[in-house]
């Protein structure tokens, strides 16, 4: 037999992955993601990508773009900036594309940024593949099935028939971890190996705004240390079962299960 093709992410590794702050720390420590994301049009993506950030145990989250006002009026504790993200201040890892319309100006500052980044939906579309693969510091895209196939160029259904294969293909081009997102999230590493496949989840996550919740969440698990690897699979793992628990087979919102993430941190932690 081979080498393992994909691997399920365990409770346990979780457990151990979740970051939780020492005596010494304070929120600059912790980490601070900033969130780079919402339009006029979609001022609801950065307020739902804030909310996942966070929960995600990083020590501050930092919004640069035009929703400044609705993040603030739903979570005051968000530091808004002004700024463009080159002149935001200090963070340790971004979250770009969300909701984020055709600016692609924000999403090249992002992309020159020296700190880990997490690129979503429209951010994917406009980043730049060479810009990408030319990054200092790690890489994490978040696409779905369709955000997949238009990168790789072929069909929504030659994704959904090859996940692995296609997760794995877009972290070769780009030189990035590749979450790819769907009714089986995988994981693949930017440098190869089995990729991870995440074991929760339910079809109730198929809901506007969730994957936005998804990318705060991750991002602020990047801003607190973790890997590229680690942040995505962690922060779908968590996602996965703040669906589950939040659901219990009825509707949920994307919200809901933002804010169901701090209880299923814990039952993590208790039986990991
Ligand atoms: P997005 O399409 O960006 O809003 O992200 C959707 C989120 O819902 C991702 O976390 C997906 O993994 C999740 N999701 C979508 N469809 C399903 C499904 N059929 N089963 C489980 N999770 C799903
Ligand atoms: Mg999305």
């Amino acid at each position: 037999a081979g080498r393992a093709e994909a691997e399920a992410l365990q409770h346990a590794d979780v457990a151990r992955l979740l970051p939780v702050p020492g005596a010494e720390s304070d929120k600059y420590r912790r980490g601070v993601v900033g969130i780079a994301a919402g339009s006029a049009r979609y001022p609801g993506a950065a307020v739902l990508a804030v909310s996942g950030a966070l929960r995600g145990g990083a020590g501050a989250v930092r919004y640069v773009g035009p929703a400044g006002d609705a993040v603030i009026a739903r979570f005051p504790e968000t530091l808004v900036s002004d700024r463009g993200p080159a002149r935001a201040g200090r963070v340790q890892a971004w979250v770009v594309g969300p909701g984020i319309g055709d600016d692609a100006g924000t999403v090249a500052e992002v992309v020159a940024a020296d700190v880990p980044v997490l690129i979503d939906a429209d951010g994917l579309r406009l980043a730049d593949a060479d810009a990408v693969r030319r990054r200092s510091a790690p890489t994490l895209m978040t696409p779905h099935a369709g955000e997949a196939a238009a990168l790789l160029e072929v069909s929504r259904e030659e994704v959904e028939a090859a996940r692995v294969t296609s997760a794995r293909e877009l972290a070769r081009r780009y030189g990035a971890a590749v979450l790819l997102k769907g009714s089986t999230t995988v994981v693949a590493g930017p440098a190869g190996g089995p990729v991870r496949v995440n074991p929760t989840g339910t079809p109730w996550l198929a809901t506007a705004g969730s994957g936005d919740v998804l990318s705060g969440l991750a991002g602020s698990l990047l801003a607190a240390g973790l890997s590229v690897v680690d942040a995505g699979s962690v922060g779908a793992y968590l996602h996965g079962l703040a669906g589950r628990v939040t659901a219990q087979g009825a509707p949920v919102s994307a919200e809901d299960v933002a804010g169901a993430v701090g209880r299923v941190w814990r039952d993590v932690r208790e039986v990991g």
